[in-house]
């Protein structure tokens, strides 16, 4: 059997890859171990935001109701059964994007053998290979921990513990901290260090005080030492409930790549602006791949970006765009280069007249300007930031200058508007919020 191209991994970067590859006329296979679909729909943004979302409206929809002089009374029925169907749902239509594009789907483990790939027993020829086999849980090295569950497992709990330690305070440990509180488990998180390291000191602030409001105790500078079934025995002290480990990930590199000359290190496969890897056959795409920011959005982008170089129409990834959105509330997004910023300019939520409407001001969108007044960065902390960080990296992307930003005529009132209203503070063109001559 040959194929054009063979790709391990029907995750977001390997489906999408598929998919392309398909539809500009080349003869792919995909090959996924388990189902399709990979961590984002099986273990990773589907179930955590479907969570996200439910412990929205559970705990917040009464209050934004009787705001509108609505009664809301909401509760919590089947929530675990229909995160599972949605699960299932895109996870077919991820094999199925591949399909009905004219691409083959394989259920089986790929073994990279010298020029060929093993799957189910059988050889499998090709001209080009796209490896795209994801990460897996890194977990610490402690004793007993197997008496604990990954983030990946606990985003699939059928259940609600009546008491949880989260151990890690990256994104995955913080929103599976707060969406767990809010159905009503008792929660711990302890960190290492401090939580969301990476988000700015009043972004972490914020939410430090919301997960606080939600009862979630959190202990920063706290390291696990053993664990000993529920109970978890840290640097601050012990800790019992269903201990939960978010502590990073690393990445599933196929056995036997480096005998055809792929390049690994340990944070992943070495690939070149174009995704290629040192063999020039070869591909490597998504959270695999040795890079930093290890998210669906860019694994898809580089799916598209190896395809397109393989179909002879090379493109690079941009990294300077490509956002992290925190799905906690209020969500946390960032999004362009912090180093470069000579100027900030923020806008406050409590002055969006859509957000007044909403009933939803909390947070803010930041702005960062160069020395040249292009915008060069981004931070919102809001219920929208998903939504709002998306046409920042837009203007990042054009290099828009501040005033041009201030003068595209956003819809009023819409909360993407504060994005404008962002850049029109600068010049104290920023009516909605209270300000005299001086624009204080
Ligand atoms: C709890 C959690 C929440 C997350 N939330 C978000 C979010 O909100 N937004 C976001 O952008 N990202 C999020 N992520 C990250 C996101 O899930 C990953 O970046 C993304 O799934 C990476 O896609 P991928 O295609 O590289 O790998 P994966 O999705 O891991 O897919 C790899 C696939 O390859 C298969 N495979 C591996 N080895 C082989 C082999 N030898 N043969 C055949 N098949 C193989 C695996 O079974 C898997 O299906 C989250 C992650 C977690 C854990």
């Amino acid at each position: 059997m040959k194929f054009d191209v063979v790709i391990i991994g029907g995750g977001s970067s390997g489906y999408v890859a598929g998919s392309v590859l398909a539809r500009h006329g080349k003869n792919v296979l995909v090959v996924e171990k388990e189902k399709f679909g990979g961590v984002c729909v099986r273990s990773g943004c589907v179930p955590s935001i479907f969570l996200y979302d439910v412990s929205f409206s559970l705990s917040r929809s009464s209050e934004i109701g009787n705001y509108k002089g609505l009664t809301i009374d909401v509760g919590a029925r089947d929530i675990f059964a229909s995160r599972n169907t949605l699960i299932e749902y895109l996870s077919d239509a991820g094999q199925k994007l591949v399909e009905n594009a004219g691409g083959t789907t394989l259920i089986g483990e790929a073994r990279v053998k010298g020029s060929v790939v093993e799957v189910n027993g059988k050889e499998i020829e090709y001209d080009n290979m796209i490896i795209a086999s994801g990460s897996s849980p890194l977990l610490p090295r402690i004793k007993g921990v197997e008496g604990g569950i990954t983030e990946d497992q606990a985003v699939n709990l059928d259940y609600v513990p009546k008491e949880m330690v989260v151990v890690g305070g990256g994104f995955a440990g913080v929103e599976i901290a707060q969406f767990f509180a809010r159905l009503g488990s008792s929660v711990s998180l302890v960190t290492r260090g401090r939580i969301l390291q990476e988000m700015s000191e009043e972004a972490r602030k914020i939410i430090l005080d919301s997960l606080e409001w939600d009862g979630v105790t959190v202990k920063e500078n706290c390291e696990p030492v053993y664990q000993d079934g529920k109970l978890l025995k840290t640097t601050c002290g012990e800790f019992r409930g269903e201990v939960v480990y978010a502590t990073g990930r690393r990445p599933n590199i196929p056995e036997d790549v480096s005998s055809v000359g792929v390049k690994v290190n340990c944070n992943g496969i070495v690939v070149d602006r174009y995704m290629r890897t040192s063999n020039p056959r070869i591909w490597a795409v998504g959270d695999v791949v040795d890079k930093e920011r290890k998210v669906a959005h860019s694994a898809m982008m580089e799916g598209i970006v190896a395809s397109l170089s393989i179909l002879g129409q090379p493109v690079e990834v941009d990294y300077s765009v490509v956002p992290q959105v925190i799905y906690t509330d209020p969500q946390v997004a960032v999004v362009g280069n912090r180093r470069n910023v000579v100027k900030f300019s923020t806008f406050p939520l409590s002055a969006s007249t859509r957000a007044i409407i909403h009933g939803i001001r909390e947070g803010y969108v930041r702005l960062g300007f160069d020395e040249k007044d292009r915008i060069c960065f981004g931070e919102v902390v809001s219920h929208y930031s998903e939504e709002i960080i998306n046409i920042v990296s837009i203007a990042i992307k054009a290099g828009m200058r501040a005033k041009d930003l201030a003068l595209v005529p956003f819809v009023h009132p819409s909360i993407s508007e504060s994005v404008s209203n962002t850049a029109k503070a600068l010049f104290n063109l920023d009516v909605d919020v209270f300000k005299d001559k001086n624009g204080t």
